[in-house]
């Protein structure tokens, strides 16, 4: 077998300034993290409040190692249906004012399982341009006919629901964008939805535990809880664990235990992973002050970027720093890694062309003046590279 075709394509991604690596942390998701040798301040996780390394967390996952063991040993239809699993949906479920919820071993195979269920030949499915890469390999395992409507745009998904036949409509949407940080305009995606009879679904994994009042999600800050019929999540970013959810009515849970492939043939979440989610949902109810501080830095960050003349749209924890070209957006990183600031750079296939970007995400624990050393270090190496003060490179 002739494998050159490997080494192949590795140079024409690197020649293109496409290729990825991994970057190998030695510790836990601070605000600060020991990479290659340096610490680093951390602009680049979605361990949003903080709480992968809340002792509170910790400590439930080892407790719960000690009561149930490690892994859960079996799909959960077969055995690997623990207490703990029904106890951490119970409060999914209260978390996102729903009736039931459902767990998932990731959020990659929840988004896989919601639309590969839901769709068929007989659906249709209505999503966003923008949403997560999940959400797009789920429509392609739907073999349902896919229509991408314009990035948050409740008229063209209208216009669209108008003119299907389909049987079957699915609207999905993230609520809190993964790469842009701005959030879905759901009243008005629930307004046509219910005009066209459509089933939506809402992907809030950068929305739970982010979003004000509560961090319970996009539903809830526009009140539109009861009229989301799939309300999806991930444990792995803000809750700080790993895993998903569906927060959803009692009879579509059943309908995804006994046709959800991604559910049935995938073995449980670990048990002690539930246990420590579950303390991390409690942590939030518990402790707003985590939030709260997710927000001012928010704010904080914005102001000093706003201070240095560059406009900050983002409301959430997630930060777009629009450069343009692959190479520009790679540089800006690089050079603000070597200076001990670490803020990912994103590229093409995950963004669309031309729009590399800084994918900066605040911290509840990050301080003030981790934040203001963030901001004029981006601003510094933004303008090394001729870039202007409303990100995209200036010709
Ligand atoms: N949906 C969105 C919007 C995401 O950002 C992600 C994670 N990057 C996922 C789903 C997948 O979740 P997980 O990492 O738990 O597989």
């Amino acid at each position: 077998m002739d494998l050159s075709f490997l080494s192949g394509e590795i140079e024409e991604l690197k020649e293109k300034g496409r290729y990825r690596f991994l970057r190998r942390v030695s510790g836990p998701q601070d605000a600060v993290v020991r990479i290659e040798g340096a610490d680093r301040l951390n602009f680049s996780s979605n361990n949003y409040l903080g709480l992968a390394n809340h002792p509170a967390v910790v400590d439930a996952l080892v407790e719960h190692a000690g009561m149930y063991g490690v892994g859960s040993g079996a799909s959960r239809l077969i055995c690997g249906h623990m207490d703990i699993h029904a106890e951490l949906e119970d409060e999914v479920a209260r978390l996102k004012g729903t009736e039931a919820a459902l767990t998932f071993s990731a959020g990659y195979m929840a988004n896989l399982g919601i639309l590969s269920t839901l769709g068929g030949p007989d659906a249709t499915i209505f999503s966003d341009e923008l949403n997560h890469a999940s959400i797009v390999d789920g429509c392609r395992l739907a073999r349902a006919r896919v229509e991408v409507y314009r990035h948050s745009d409740a008229e063209h998904l209208s216009d669209l629901l108008r003119r299907s036949a389909a049987r079957r409509r699915i609207v999905v949407t993230d609520g809190v964008f993964s790469m842009d940080g701005d959030i879905a305009p759901l009243p008005d995606i629930v307004e046509a939805k219910e005009r066209y009879g459509a089933i939506l679904v809402v992907d809030d994994a950068h929305a739970t535990g982010v979003l004000p009042p509560n961090g319970r999600g996009t539903a809830d800050l526009f009140g539109v809880r009861d009229r989301v019929d799939i309300q999806m999540g991930t444990f792995s970013k803000a809750l700080g664990t790993y895993g998903a959810y569906i927060g959803t009515t009692r009879a579509m849970v059943d309908y995804f235990i006994n046709k959800c492939r991604p559910f049935i043939f995938n073995t449980g979440l670990p048990p002690a992973l539930a246990g420590a989610t579950l303390a991390a949902i409690k942590l939030l109810s518990k402790e707003p002050a985590i939030l709260e501080s997710l927000w001012r830095n928010q704010k904080a960050f914005r102001a000093e970027m706003e201070a240095r003349g560059r406009t900050v749209a983002s409301r959430t924890a997630i930060v777009p720093i629009l450069v343009g070209g692959d190479k520009e957006t790679m540089t800006v990183s690089k050079t603000l890694f070597d200076r001990g600031v670490f803020v990912h750079g994103i590229r093409p296939p995950t963004v669309p062309e031309g729009t590399g970007r800084l994918r900066l995400t605040l911290m509840a624990t990050h301080t003030q003046d981790m934040i203001r050393t963030a901001a004029s270090q981006i601003d510094l190496a933004l303008k090394e590279q001729g870039i202007g003060p409303n990100g995209i490179a200036q010709a």
